[in-house]
């Protein structure tokens, strides 16, 4: 890997052509432009979830290409210029062509290319200009896609097309899908973005020139890591950025980010320098005094429970595009799920599913689950989430109604408990079962599964029920997939269990 401080006796570099995805790094942070230019190695690469996102982003994006029939895509590759140059041209001359995918333009040293270029035609069926439509996967319009959309219509116009309209495609949230065909018009939404656009569009040469400027320095200009590193997304190079920060950085103060804002103007730079008397939110405060603490209650509200005790986590997929019926882009799928039993002799026992085949899983999986958690004893989650997929499953399955509807009075939530009753400082001020686990049962944490975290779960499901056609690979997942899901409800009753036997001791300590 390549040191920052072994450059400044470097040449100054070439300025490197731009593309619209290093124009939006750019507008994020100067510095990760530079580093993405001169020194790619130091960003972390994405993990198995963002990966996964990147492909349904590549799904949709085919997808809606359909939407326009008899358009052509552009086959040279992003490395193939040249070659996607010339085809462009052609495809542009050809008035056969209404629509084109993956169009290539160069302006001034950038290049880009547009997802769906539609020919517009007047009254008379005379060709009048193009409409530019830039198709996301997300489900709402964001400033970052006007930024996008701004320097591709700089390039365009730039390249000698006329823009008639800049529109935005992306996924109806509104669409209810029924059994059969999908329908495009619905899953997509169109919104013409061109007056914001053009407004963006004024910025974008004053923008590039400051950009290339920066390209042409033997160092990266020295920004600060700070919120701005998270906004509009994560940038790859915070772990490269923040290598040199101290453990308690105040950057690391959870909560409301405004007061990490004014702290850090009136030169703090640690949790321990925080000024006494700053108001701080009471998570903020634990995080502060760094210590361990214990409400009285904690020890009462955990014997509110009744045996047996299930502990139950759910593993959702959220698919862009919708499979089955009476589903909506995007909705959380229950997949799997696990279940720790605790009798009051303290004997513990697993159950556990897993849908492993195309077909809906919801009703096999409600039906199992109904019979696992029986209908004695409260059932334990770290979260409201499950509460929320029960209430789900129960509109979607009027069949089994009742039965999901009185297991939601069942639910009992550690998550509320511990954050309102414990703190322990290698929590570091988050709540989650990931930092609670370690701290509080040292010998149960993540680290030694395949699969450390939901969104890697969900992208792995995906992979092993859709894509995937090794039945050595499959069964591979199918393993990680129940061991992580096992863990999360293992969790729970060793959370439990730790948690009673700290307020006793308190108790017989205090
Ligand atoms: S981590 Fe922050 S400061 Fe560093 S390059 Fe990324 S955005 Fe810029």
């Amino acid at each position: 890997m390549t040191e920052l401080s072994d450059l400044s006796s470097v040449a100054l570099p070439k300025a490197p052509r731009l593309s619209k995805s290093k124009f939006l790094s750019g507008l994020q942070c100067h510095k990760r432009l530079y580093l993405e230019v001169h020194h790619p190695a130091l960003a972390t690469k994405p993990d198995a979830a963002t990966q996964a996102m990147f492909d349904m982003g590549t799904e949709v994006g085919e997808l809606a290409r359909a939407r326009f029939p008899d358009g052509v895509l552009v086959t040279a590759g992003y490395r193939q210029t040249e070659a996607a140059l010339a085809q462009t041209a052609e495809l542009v001359q050809d008035l056969t062509v209404p629509a084109i995918f993956e169009a290539a333009f160069m302006h001034n040293g950038v290049l880009i290319r547009a997802d769906i270029l539609e020919r517009v035609m007047t009254a008379e069926e005379q060709p009048c200009g193009w409409r530019l439509i830039e198709v996301k996967s997300s489900t709402k319009v964001k400033d970052v896609h006007l930024e996008d959309l701004a320097v591709q219509s700089e390039v365009i116009i730039g390249a000698g097309l006329t823009l008639i309209s800049v529109c935005l495609m992306h996924i109806n949230t509104g669409y209810l899908y029924r059994n059969g065909e999908i329908d495009l018009t619905e899953l997509f939404a169109i919104q013409d973005r061109s007056e914001a656009v053009a407004l963006r569009r004024a910025a974008v040469p004053e923008r590039l020139a400051a950009m290339t400027h920066i390209l042409l320095q033997t160092l990266p200009p020295a920004i600060e890591p700070d919120r701005h590193c998270h906004i509009p997304y994560d940038c790859p190079f915070w772990e490269h950025c923040t290598k040199d920060k101290p453990e308690r950085w105040i950057h690391y103060l959870p909560g409301s980010k405004q007061v990490v804002d004014q702290l850090t103007q009136q030169g703090v730079t640690t949790i321990d320098e925080i000024p006494a008397g700053t108001k701080l939110s009471p998570v903020q405060r634990r995080v502060k005094e760094n210590v361990e603490w214990m409400s009285e209650k904690l020890g009462p509200v955990l014997q509110s429970v009744q045996y047996p005790v299930h502990h139950l986590d759910f593993e959702t997929i959220m698919l862009a595009v919708p499979r089955f019926s009476e589903t909506r882009p995007y909705q959380a799928l229950p997949v799997q799920w696990s279940n720790h039993i605790e009798q009051a002799s303290g004997e513990l026992r697993h159950e556990e599913f897993l849908h492993k085949d195309v077909s809906d899983p919801r009703k096999v999986l409600a039906e199992a689950l109904l019979e696992s958690l029986g209908d004695r004893g409260s059932i334990c989650v770290y979260s409201p989430y499950e509460r929320s997929i029960v209430e789900q499953l129960a509109a979607a399955l009027p069949s089994l109604k009742s039965a999901l509807s009185r297991i939601v009075s069942r639910l009992w939530d550690l998550f509320p408990i511990v954050r309102d009753h414990y703190y322990h400082p290698a929590f570091g001020g988050s709540y989650s079962i990931k930092s609670v686990l370690p701290a509080i049962v040292p010998s149960l944490a993540y680290d030694d599964l395949a699969i450390k975290e939901g969104g890697h779960a969900a992208s792995q499901y995906y992979r092993m029920v859709f894509v995937e056609t090794d039945w050595v690979e499959r069964a591979t997942i199918e393993e990680a997939l129940l061991r992580y899901c096992a863990r999360d409800t293992l969790a729970m009753v060793e959370l439990r269990r730790a948690l009673k036997e700290k307020s006793k001791m308190k108790g017989a300590t205090g």
